[in-house]
């Protein structure tokens, strides 16, 4: 097709950058590490924004907004928390600029230095804790159930579009409990709710597990992820839930006073996704001619191609795509008509094939005339001709095999790239040669870990919920393991 795009089995990562700038998703910016996301990828942001919100709020949580900017001593409460965020955190030192007295530019103005120095939220466990000692007092001020949507920032060294930006937007739900074991009911519970996002709206399949000590959020007692498997065989960590135990409680003073009256300190959660679900969406179902966007989250769901000459034709084209256009509209279907006479059909063919839209309807002369469509779909890049009266059926029943059939091959694919070994010489074979995740018997220590990490650059992307017990022995070390964990080489 006439995209030059890269291949992927060229440079799967060249392939990936190209088909996010040139399908209108997002492109670089003059800050390094952000980037600007366009309309038509904010549109699909939107989307996965509006069914996630909806999913939060059906499972009892308000949305509330706090401050972009938190103060020093906040972060530093919480100690594994500073020591995980203080590597890559922007600071606020001034709060004003003045013109330099050699004429040279604008400069900083040291008189306007801050008494202390603010930090720009890489995530707001910090100061929302600091909120929570005021709203929380007693035990029927439990359970506290908010999410945010908002940016962040992570000064992020290694960045890719969607996948791992220096600002990316976000939501991050902070809920707060009485008891140990209702914090961990809600931090499987969001996991589960990312999980079906995943692959029932994204289609894309997704492992849920539990995270080892040395991939744990800094703070979390446990972090419950979803991991997904992108088509170059590396993985993704596409979401996580963490239980936080008591210690930002502890941190910031929270406690509320029991049924008895006794103060107890609150048990936390917190839990979020980011932008990088557009990259896992891009990366898990697109090919060589562009985007495949499952319907449930296409901006565009169907696109009508005229193909005429002259306006008395696109005239009579119109007088029957008119009416198509509400009935599709009526049975919930986004549609858009393309009656844009400053292109040719095949360019809007190629434009919607690199844009994804799941259908693409053509209707010339002789369909006219035979009273038909011609129907594509993006997925399988197939075509037929329909009989007008169909296609109404013909499009909505679509629109559920799609999104069915990309999340069947996205699971295929995975299901091929789980390989089960015995022995470390298999195990760097397997990540060398085919990559996917590797099922094996490590030790529990973070040793062999980073032991591990190191000779072969794949982690443990984690300890899969659904693993059975079963008794084994590490295969580096040799020491008895009692479950298999997955690895593999990580974005
Ligand atoms: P965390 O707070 O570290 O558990 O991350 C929460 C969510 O944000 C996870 O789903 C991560 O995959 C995602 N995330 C973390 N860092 C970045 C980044 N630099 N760019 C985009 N998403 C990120």
């Amino acid at each position: 097709m006439g995209k030059n795009l890269t291949r992927r089995e060229e440079d799967y990562s060249k392939w990936y950058n190209e088909l996010v700038v040139k399908s209108d998703l997002a492109e670089n910016s003059g800050v390094r590490g952000c980037m600007v996301i366009k309309p038509y990828g904010y549109a699909i942001w939107e989307k996965m924004q509006g069914q996630l919100d909806k999913m939060f709020k059906e499972t009892g949580h308000e949305n509330a907004y706090f401050p972009l900017f938190i103060p020093k001593s906040y972060l530093s409460k919480e100690a594994s928390h500073v020591e995980g965020f203080a590597k890559e955190c922007a600071v606020v030192t001034h709060y004003r600029l003045k013109n330099a007295e050699d004429g040279s530019g604008i400069v900083v103005d040291e008189d306007a230095k801050l008494e202390e120095e603010l930090i720009v939220r890489p995530t707001s466990e910090t100061i929302i804790w600091d909120t929570y000692r005021r709203w929380i007092q007693s035990y029927r001020d439990l359970p506290l159930k908010v999410n945010q949507w908002a940016n962040v920032v992570r000064w992020e060294m290694r960045t890719r579009l969607f996948l791992r930006t220096a600002e990316f937007l976000w939501q991050e739900g902070h809920t707060a409990h009485a008891t140990r074991e209702e914090a961990m009911e809600e931090a499987e519970l969001m996991m589960n709710v990312y999980a079906e996002f995943a692959e029932k709206y994204m289609g894309v399949p997704v492992i849920k597990g539990i995270k080892t000590e040395s991939e744990r959020f800094a703070g979390a007692e446990e972090t419950f992820c979803i991991e997904a498997l992108m088509q170059d065989g590396k993985a993704l960590q596409a979401g996580t839930s963490h239980f936080l135990g008591q210690n930002f409680a502890k941190a910031f003073d929270v406690k509320f006073a029991n049924k008895e009256g006794k103060q107890e300190y609150v048990w936390a959660t917190s839990w979020g996704v980011s932008t990088r679900l557009m990259g896992a969406l891009v990366m898990t179902h697109s090919d060589d001619n562009g985007l495949v966007l499952p319907p449930k989250l296409a901006p565009i769901q169907v696109v009508i191609v005229p193909i005429y000459k002259g306006l008395d034709q696109l005239d009579a084209i119109s007088e029957k795509v008119d009416p198509l256009v509400k009935e599709l509209r009526d049975r919930g279907i986004t549609v858009k008509y393309d009656t844009r006479d400053t292109h040719k059909p095949g360019f809007k063919f190629n434009e919607y094939e690199l844009k994804g839209v799941p259908v693409r309807l053509a209707v010339g002369q002789r369909d006219l005339a035979n009273g038909t469509f011609e129907v594509a779909r993006r997925d399988t890049l197939t075509k037929e001709i329909v009989k007008a009266e169909e296609v109404v059926d013909k499009v909505v029943s679509l629109m559920g095999d799609i999104q069915e059939n990309i999340f069947k091959k996205a699971l295929d694919y995975r299901k091929e790239h789980i390989t089960q070994v015995d022995s470390y010489d298999e195990f760097k074979k397997i990540i060398e040669e085919k990559g996917g995740f590797v099922s094996a018997h490590w030790d529990g220590t973070t040793e062999t870990e980073d032991k591990i990490k190191e000779e072969t650059k794949a982690t443990i992307r984690c300890i899969p919920l659904n693993a059975e017990k079963e008794e084994g022995s590490c295969m580096v070390t040799g020491k008895p393991s009692v479950r298999r964990v997955l690895f593999a080489k990580a974005y």
